[in-house]
C-alpha cells in the first residue's frame, strides 16, 4: 500500500468554528503503533453541541490543542505498521478504540485506564490537564484520510461488518460496558430511562442478546417508544414519563419488587462520561 506524503483533514481551529478541510503531512506510526487509512468515522450525536460549547460545558476538562483533528470512533484498514507490531497486516480491517491511556500506572496495570490521569478520548476531549501529554502523543482524530494509533486500541472486525457499522462500535459499547459493570443477565428485570435515545436502544439490544428477562423503558415519543418494544414485544415493556409515575411503572411489572438495575439520564456534560450510567438499585 502506497502512503501519500499528505493527507486531507477536518481541522477546528478555534471553539463553535467550523472544521476546515486541509492539507496535513501524514502522520508516521510509533514502534507499537498502527497507522489507519480511515473508511468511517463515528459522528457521536452530541458532538456539534460539543463543539460548539465547550467552555461552558466542560470546562475542567481539555480539548485536544487547536488547531485540532477531532473524530472519535474511527473504522479503516491498517495502512502500515510500527516495528514492534506483529499481529496485524496491512489491509487488516479495523474499529480504533478511541480510549487512550498511559499503560503503565496502577490503573492501567489493574485493568482500569479510565481512572488513569492520562486518559483522554483521542479525536474528542480528556478528562484533566494530564491528558494534554496524551493528545501529543496521538493528536489526530478519525476526521482524517490517516490516523495513528496504538497498537492496543485496534480491534479487528469481520468480514460482515461494514465501516460504518464499526464507527458505531464505541457509541454501543457505552450501553454494553454499562450492562456489563451490573452483570446483567438471565433473570434479572432493568430499568433504562430514555430507552428510544441511542444509548437506550443500545441498552435495550444488548440487554436482550444477553439474556435479560425484562427490560423497563421508559421515553416521551410514544411511536419510538413502540418500536422498541416491537423488538421483543414479550421481553420490553415501555413507559411514557407523560403518563404518570415511572417508580409506579417499575413496580407494577416487577411484583412491587423494584428493578435489578437501572441507567437514568443526567445533565447532558454526564450523559458523555461512557459507561458509567447504570447503577445497581
Ligand atoms: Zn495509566
Amino acid at each position: 500500500m502506497t502512503i501519500p506524503q499528505t493527507m486531507t483533514a477536518a481541522r477546528m481551529h478555534t471553539v463553535g468554528g467550523e472544521l476546515r478541510l486541509e492539507t496535513l503531512e501524514t502522520p508516521k506510526p510509533g514502534d507499537m503503533d498502527v497507522l489507519v487509512r480511515v473508511k468511517a468515522c463515528g459522528i457521536v450525536p452530541n458532538l456539534g453541541n460539543i463543539l460548539a460549547n465547550w467552555t461552558t460545558w466542560f470546562p475542567h476538562m481539555p480539548l485536544p490543542p487547536l488547531p485540532a483533528v477531532f473524530g472519535l470512533d474511527p473504522a479503516g484498514e491498517v495502512a502500515a505498521l510500527g516495528r514492534q507490531v506483529h499481529g496485524l497486516k496491512p489491509g487488516d480491517r479495523v474499529y480504533v478504540n478511541p480510549g487512550r491511556s498511559c499503560g503503565s500506572c496502577r490503573h492501567c496495570r489493574r485493568g482500569d485506564p479510565i481512572s488513569c490521569k492520562h486518559y483522554a478520548f483521542q479525536g474528542y476531549f480528556g478528562f484533566s490537564e494530564h491528558a494534554m501529554q496524551t493528545f501529543a502523543d496521538y493528536p489526530i482524530g478519525g476526521l482524517s484520510e490517516y490516523m495513528v494509533a496504538p497498537v492496543s486500541a485496534i480491534v479487528k472486525i469481520p468480514d460482515h461488518m461494514d465501516y460504518g457499522q464499526a464507527a458505531r462500535l464505541g457509541y454501543l459499547g457505552t450501553a454494553y460496558s454499562a450492562l456489563k459493570k451490573v452483570n446483567a443477565g438471565p433473570g434479572d428485570t432493568i430499568l433504562v430511562n430514555g430507552i428510544s435515545g441511542t444509548l437506550g436502544i443500545g441498552a435495550a439490544i444488548f440487554g436482550l442478546a444477553m439474556g435479560v428477562n425484562k427490560i423497563l423503558g421508559t421515553g416521551r415519543d410514544k411511536a419510538l417508544l413502540e418500536e422498541i418494544k416491537a423488538l421483543a414485544p414479550n421481553r420490553v415493556e415501555v413507559f411514557s414519563i407523560a403518563d404518570g409515575s415511572v417508580t409506579d411503572f417499575a413496580m407494577k411489572h416487577t411484583d412491587g419488587e423494584g428493578v435489578d438495575a437501572f441507567h437514568r439520564e443526567k445533565s447532558p456534560s454526564e450523559r458523555q462520561l461512557r459507561g458509567l450510567r447504570f447503577s445497581g438499585s
